[in-house]
């Protein structure tokens, strides 16, 4: 049997920040903050997948075991994680063990990352330097400047460039804000149904200027349209959740104490319920997943077919509108 696409575990669930935009600051009364233990880790069918993404809703390098877990999973398969970048310092020896390093930085300007993340964009520079000059061969690990597309910032979004060139950086990602968990955040989103001249302008700007400058740069659609299957692809790809639960990925998950998933949603308040899996076997043959798949049909076919509509608990997920 091939091998299955990525298995993202969340390994903590602790954060030692507090950024506007992330569900555990939005959901802090009812936030379970814990790690993921190595016995659960163990369990984990690393073998069966191609890549392991050490990271959930939380600080992956917040666990204590963090070392051990790449130790095991890159027996079997690549491995990564995605960090805040403050504890690069303390465990260098261990993301220089990674295939991918992607760090999550608010904004390249240096009073915006402040006020969001609360701690120094220089610091954080030289933390992402000290990987970028220790690495023995220049390609692992891969370091990876993930940031986020806000109307409050895309303006600034230019110098991300500079930043991941001073910092040695292979890539840089602008993601949406494609889970809004709270209400105060609507509006903040860059994407929408149709598109927006200044982002486009400013998304071409960044584009030439990362030629120019030997950087990918992958920026996620600003403009909504269905897909046949989101990104995050639960055909080939799970989540391991802190607690050893399979979701089909970490917009079903949620570890807070209620069983349902606030989202915004074109300016509505949804509540979706959460979506767990005893088993690989049982997500394999699970509806989300098998209702993808069959979506993912029409690629291959000659004769039109009927599309089956996207379930129910993905109609109101950005990742269902490419964005
Ligand atoms: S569309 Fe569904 S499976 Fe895909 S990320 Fe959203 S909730 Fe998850």
């Amino acid at each position: 049997m091939g091998k299955l696409g990525f298995v993202q575990v969340e390994v903590s669930t602790k954060c030692q920040l507090n950024c506007p935009m992330c569900p555990r600051s939005c959901f802090k009364d009812e936030w379970i903050s814990k790690d993921m233990d190595l016995n659960t880790f163990t369990l984990i069918p690393f073998k069966r997948f191609r890549y392991a993404h050490l990271q959930g809703w939380g600080e992956p390098l917040l666990n204590p075991n963090i070392d051990e877990m790449i130790e095991m999973a890159r027996k079997h398969c690549k491995v990564g994680l995605t960090t805040n970048g403050l504890l690069i310092e303390r465990y260098l020896g261990v993301v220089l063990k990674l295939d991918l390093l992607s760090v999550s930085v608010a904004s390249a300007n240096p009073l915006t990352h402040h006020a969001v993340r609360g701690f120094n964009l220089e610091k954080l520079k030289r933390n992402i330097k000290l990987v970028s000059e220790s690495r023995k061969a220049k390609s692992k690990p891969k370091i990876v400047i993930a940031t986020m597309m806000l109307k409050n910032t895309i303006e600034t979004l230019p110098r991300i460039v500079d930043f991941a060139l001073e910092c040695g950086a292979d890539e840089v990602i602008a993601n949406n804000l494609d889970y809004i968990p709270s209400q105060s955040l609507i509006g903040q989103e860059v994407f929408g149904l149709q598109s927006n001249q200044q982002v486009e302008e400013i998304l071409d700007q960044i584009k030439m200027k990362a030629k120019d400058a030997g950087i990918r740069f992958v920026a996620k659609q600003v403009v909504m349209d269905e897909a046949l299957v989101c990104a995050e692809n639960p055909v080939d790809n799970c989540l391991i959740t802190v607690d050893g639960k399979i979701a089909p990925c970490v917009y079903l998950h949620l570890p807070t104490r209620s069983d349902y998933i606030v989202r915004h949603f074109r300016g509505k308040r949804v509540e979706v319920p959460k979506v767990y899996f005893g088993s690989i076997t049982q997500w394999r043959k699970s509806d989300i997943r098998v209702t993808f798949e069959k979506r993912l049909q029409v690629l291959y076919q000659y004769l039109p077919l009927e599309l089956p509509a996207l379930p129910d608990v993905c109609r109101s997920c950005y990742k269902a509108w490419s964005v």
